[in-house]
């Protein structure tokens, strides 16, 4: 049986794209040829990289906008580099916010492209919660800040206004819940955390925002050159990006981002409640800092640790323990994941709190 899949990357997907895609391995598009080797230059796959582009520019809001999509390789992590590449100007600054683990890796990449301000920081706190109450230097080429901590369980709620461009990592929340998505200039996910399988990257950027740094870039790593290819600069991720198309015609036809948001919002009710309810657990984040996709939470007594271990793997979980740096549990509810599968979760922990209450269990 299928398990219940908390990871946090590469996730769970909807089971109607694992069909669809392995049938596109045998047979893409009854051409009696397989996705994988097909042409990226064929008329079949230019359609889906077209459309691919357009489908995220449509379930965003950002059409007509003056936005382009592109998919990228080197995951989020190249674009910690190519953003200061392509938007901070030769001896120009940038500000960022430091929420984590991959905003700190994506200001330790702008530090060698020029004046790096981190305007604020809550890593004294081990990340457990989004700054608040800084200020945002008017004179930065842009603001960078990262929307969802994937590893310490925090989500930004509201991004701050400001004048000068916003860039955006939202490698783990992209399209999972309704914001106004032209208030960033550009936008940034690795394709594993909420839209397809490893292998390539969503890049989002508003075209005015391109050409003013007075830098040689080179080519891949010219967000310019890869417009103008249309995304078929060199030979693109074919089926990751086909993956990622089918996880995207999944989202439009269950409603788009808004029906989703609905979805993600009861499973995550759903689970922090128990987190606050069951006495033997504890979230780590802040409540009102708490992740929508990335629930981290420890068991108050670690002891209870190996039956609970043995209690959520029984049940068909997997995927649930913290990222090294963090420990505890971290549950990873991205789009995929269905709500019953929250609920089985919610049943192990209420099944803990019933083995842990019988008395002669505890003397022994
Ligand atoms: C996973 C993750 C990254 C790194 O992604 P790669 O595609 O592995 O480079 C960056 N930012 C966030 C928020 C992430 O969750």
């Amino acid at each position: 049986m299928k398990k219940h899949n908390y990871s946090a990357g590469p996730c769970i997907l909807p089971q109607e794209v694992f069909e669809k895609s392995a049938q596109a391995i045998l047979n893409f598009n009854n051409s009696d040829l397989s996705i994988l080797e097909i042409s990226h230059r064929s008329k079949d796959f230019i359609a889906v990289m077209e459309e691919a582009r357009a489908l995220v520019l449509e379930l965003l809001g950002l059409e007509n906008k003056g936005y382009q999509a592109l998919f990228l390789h080197g995951g989020a992590s190249m674009e910690f580099l190519m953003v200061p590449y392509n938007v901070m100007k030769v001896d120009g600054k940038a500000a960022y916010l430091d929420t984590g683990t991959w905003a700190n890796n994506a200001i330790k990449e702008a530090k060698h492209f020029g004046e790096t301000v981190v305007v604020a920081s809550s890593k004294e706190d081990n990340y457990n919660h989004i700054p608040t109450n800084y200020s945002i230097p008017s004179d930065a080429d842009y603001f960078h800040c990262t929307s969802n901590n994937t590893i310490f369980g925090t989500q930004m709620k509201s991004f701050p206004t400001t004048n000068i461009p916003v860039v955006c990592d939202m490698s783990s929340d992209i399209f999972s819940r309704i914001l106004d998505f032209s208030q960033f200039d550009l936008i940034y996910a690795g394709a594993q955390k909420n839209m397809g399988p490893a292998g390539t990257t969503l890049v989002i950027i508003k075209e005015s925002l391109l050409g003013k740094t007075g830098r040689t870039i080179p080519s891949m790593l010219d967000y310019e050159k890869h417009i103008k290819a249309e995304s078929m600069y060199n030979t693109p991720a074919v089926f990751p990006i086909y993956a990622s198309l089918l996880t995207l015609q999944w989202l439009k036809k269950l409603g788009g981002i808004s029906a989703i948001e609905k979805i993600n919002q009861a499973k995550a009710n759903l689970l922090y409640s128990e987190i606050d309810r069951n006495s033997l657990f504890k979230g780590t984040a802040a409540v009102e800092d708490r992740s929508n996709m990335n629930a981290t939470f420890l068991l108050h007594d670690e002891s209870n640790a190996p039956i609970f271990d043995k209690l959520w793997k029984e049940a068909g979980i997997s995927g649930l323990p913290g990222h090294r740096s963090v420990g505890g549990y971290r549950a990873s509810m991205y789009n995929a994941l269905p709500l019953e599968s929250v609920q089985v979760l919610v049943d192990v922990m209420k099944e803990l709190e019933a083995v842990c209450s019988v008395p002669s269990q505890l003397a022994e």
